[in-house]
């Protein structure tokens, strides 16, 4: 049967873990396609959060009492949890922050301590702004020089221009693993084993790569890996910042605070030990535990299995969508997945997007803050659909239906 051929796993029993997947926006079934923003939460996840806030709650990692030393254990079983996920080698090299965005930022202004005028950082012409403006505010104050990995017209890193950019002054090397925009997936091992010949370390945003395939640090080589809480099926306001450990404890620390001390006086202060260095205040307790529980759920599926499945559903979509008239994919690499970005000649992609969510499909437009990747293209913006592996061939067969009504009530 074409059908069981096409879905490689039960996406059916899947899809009622999810709560959020099953109401209807206007009447009509909801079709979530914009995963690239944020990802659906299971129950398991949901569940978790109420049930800390329900008996847990309590601050951690200072408590005598019962449900502090619960609500801690909890937590720093997250930390474990992830730390296999990813294969850290050290617990302590697994930083809570709030996000992809905190996790850059800690890195920019304190490695970035360690950085001197004249020292170059190399970034891609595909970086989401969170990837950009820490290095800019980094080059300001430090008097760093930046510098840019060209793509090509596919969406492509140009590997030789990026081998031309490196140097002995490379001190840093910060790219996407997977674009939000385009949906490339970078060559991230050979571009951290390029940058570790210069003496550079590399920091990889992996905020659009560890809800779609496996990822491990260790074989990947990369110095720092930082991604969202909320992109990978677990709750906002939380993410992970891996870092080496031999790295980490060159770094001064990011924020002064509680937590992050070990002994405190007017005089003189010391600092706590990884990884606590860099998790100033009361972190958020239940998006810890959340998190944790989202990499449970993560890690009793097949990631080869969801890998190849929500590359099936990109180009399914991809095919489909190219049948329609004045159609143009924006994003066109050999090696890409789950992220399909277009434009219609003639239309704005908000029109179209304002006129799919009247059917009950979410999609984003806009530049994606990547306003640099549209100015390559010379275009506003894009229709982004980003898939997500509870999504199914039929939802591709609604977008594009979609799309088709759309075209035709804005011509
Ligand atoms: C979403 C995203 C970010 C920023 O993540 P936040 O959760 O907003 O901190 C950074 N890089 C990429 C590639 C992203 O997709």
């Amino acid at each position: 049967m074409a059908e069981e051929k096409t879905i490689a796993f039960d996406v059916e029993s899947i899809r009622e873990q999810f709560p959020t997947l099953s109401q209807q926006v206007y009447g009509k079934d909801l079709v979530y396609l914009d995963n690239g923003a944020t990802s659906q939460k299971p129950k398991v996840v949901i569940d978790a959060i109420g049930h800390y806030y329900t008996l847990e709650n309590s601050n951690i990692h200072r408590g005598v009492h019962f449900l502090s030393q619960q609500a801690t254990e909890h937590y720093e079983h997250a930390r474990k949890v992830i730390q296999q996920y990813i294969n850290a080698p050290l617990e302590e090299e697994v930083l809570f922050t709030s996000g992809t965005t905190a996790g850059i930022n800690l890195v920019a202004f304190s490695y970035g301590e360690l950085l001197s005028e004249g020292d170059e950082i190399i970034i891609s012409a595909m970086e989401h702004h969170s990837n950009i403006v820490p290095w800019q505010i980094l080059c300001e104050r430090k008097g760093c020089i930046l510098k840019v990995i060209p793509m090509n017209e596919h969406g492509e890193l140009m590997m030789d221009a990026y081998s031309n950019l490196l140097s002995h002054r490379t001190k840093l090397v910060a790219v996407t693993h997977i674009s939000n925009t385009l949906g490339t997936i970078n060559p991230v091992k050979e571009i951290t084993r390029m940058a570790h010949e210069q003496g550079a370390v590399v920091l990889i945003d992996g905020a659009q790569s560890i809800q779609h395939m496996t990822v491990d640090v260790q074989e990947l080589d990369c110095d720092f890996y930082a991604f969202s809480g909320h992109k990978v099926f677990g709750p906002t306001g939380v993410g992970i910042l891996y870092g080496k450990k031999a790295i980490l404890d060159k770094m001064p620390p990011y924020q002064g605070g509680g937590d992050m001390i070990e002994k405190v006086t007017f005089e003189k202060t010391t600092y706590n030990g990884l990884p606590h260095k860099f998790e100033a205040g009361t972190p958020n307790i239940s998006g810890g535990i959340g998190l944790g529980v989202a990499f449970e759920f993560l890690s009793g599926l097949d990631m080869d299995e969801v890998e190849h499945y929500e590359k099936e559903l990109a180009t399914y979509a991809e095919k489909e969508l190219l049948k329609l008239d004045g159609m143009r994919l924006i994003g066109t690499a050999k090696e890409k997945t789950s992220v399909v970005s277009f434009i219609v000649e003639g239309l704005h992609p908000f029109d179209i997007g304002t006129l799919l969510d009247k059917q009950g499909i979410a999609v984003r437009t806009g530049h994606h803050c990547t306003q640099p990747v549209m100015d390559f293209f010379k275009i506003p913006g894009t229709v982004r659909a980003s898939f997500a592996f509870y999504n199914t061939m039929a939802e591709v067969d609604i977008l594009v239906k979609g799309v088709e009504r759309s075209i035709n009530m804005l011509r």
